[in-house]
């Protein structure tokens, strides 16, 4: 399909973003060409887009190897630009809701990717949905602010290091991919984004024990700089640490994934 620019289009239909949606668009294909191959390869499987907006990243899935590109966009200003998208090879579907909301599987059949250049205000949100399910998708490449990028993928000792890193890691490998400035954006956000790309661990955590490690995360972030054997008083403190084989005068920052999956063990 011959397609005007992003800009030419956002004129053409009198759309400027704002910010209650956390609109922060991008506008130039190279980038979002690069996103959707660090996402890939799709392999006739389907991607969910969150957020399309302008249709910059929708552009790249379609030029892709996906089977079917689904759209959910909130803001309802955008759905006549986005079904100008449609090839007519049938494989673009736009959905017109809130993707806090929506059933993942009433969209789709079988296995599914999810790619994103996220709203700022829910991203977290999202992330915990799709890591926590009823429905998880195959991999999930996700723009946040640099900061959050930071706190799904850092390590143990990093400042950065705390609940959102434990649970994302306890479910899904978790890298950066990709560091964006802000002046990438339009508007400019006020702060650098990174494209983080999770990938569901084979054997992942049961959803009882997801449950009992985000209430020991809690407690043990929750205090982060008190040693264990206080901060996870109310779960057993000293005891729950023996029982996991965990130093109670350790603190939560030092604490690797497989020992916060023996402490959520332990809470049994
Ligand atoms: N993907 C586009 C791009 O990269 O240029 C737009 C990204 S912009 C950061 C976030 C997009 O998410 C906007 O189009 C906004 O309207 C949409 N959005 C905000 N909250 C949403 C929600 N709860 N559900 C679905 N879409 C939402």
């Amino acid at each position: 399909m011959n397609l005007p620019s992003l800009r030419e289009t956002l004129d053409a239909h009198g759309l400027a973003a704002k910010k209650s949606f956390g609109q922060h668009f991008l506008l130039d294909l190279n980038v979002t060409r690069k996103i959707v191959r660090l996402a890939g390869p799709f392999e006739g499987r389907a991607v969910i887009e969150v957020g399309p907006g302008p249709g910059g990243l929708t552009r790249a899935l379609l030029e892709s190897d996906a089977g079917r590109v689904v759209l959910v966009e909130k803001d309802a200003r955008f759905i006549p630009l986005l079904s100008e998208l449609d090839d007519a090879s049938g494989r673009l579907a736009i959905v017109e809701g809130d993707a806090l909301r929506v059933r993942e599987a009433d969209l789709i059949d079988g296995p599914a990717h999810v790619v994103s250049n996220l709203p700022y205000n829910v991203g977290t949100a999202l992330l915990l949905k799709w890591l926590t399910g009823p429905w998880t998708p195959v991999a999930m490449t996700l723009m946040f602010q640099k900061e959050v990028a930071e706190r799904i993928t850092a390590g143990p000792g990093d400042d950065a290091y705390g609940r959102l890193a434990v649970i994302s890691q306890a479910l899904c490998e978790a890298r950066i991919v990709m560091h964006l400035p802000a002046a990438a954006f339009t508007p400019p956000p006020k702060v650098a984004s990174a494209v983080v790309h999770l990938t569901p661990l084979a054997g992942r955590p049961a959803p009882d024990r997801i449950a009992r490690l985000e209430r020991v995360t809690a407690a043990a972030f929750g205090q982060r700089r008190k040693m264990l054997r206080s901060s996870l008083k109310s779960l057993g403190g000293g005891a729950l640490c023996e029982a996991a084989g965990i130093e109670a005068d350790a603190r939560a920052e030092t604490i690797d994934i497989a020992g916060f999956l023996r402490l959520a063990d332990a809470l049994k």
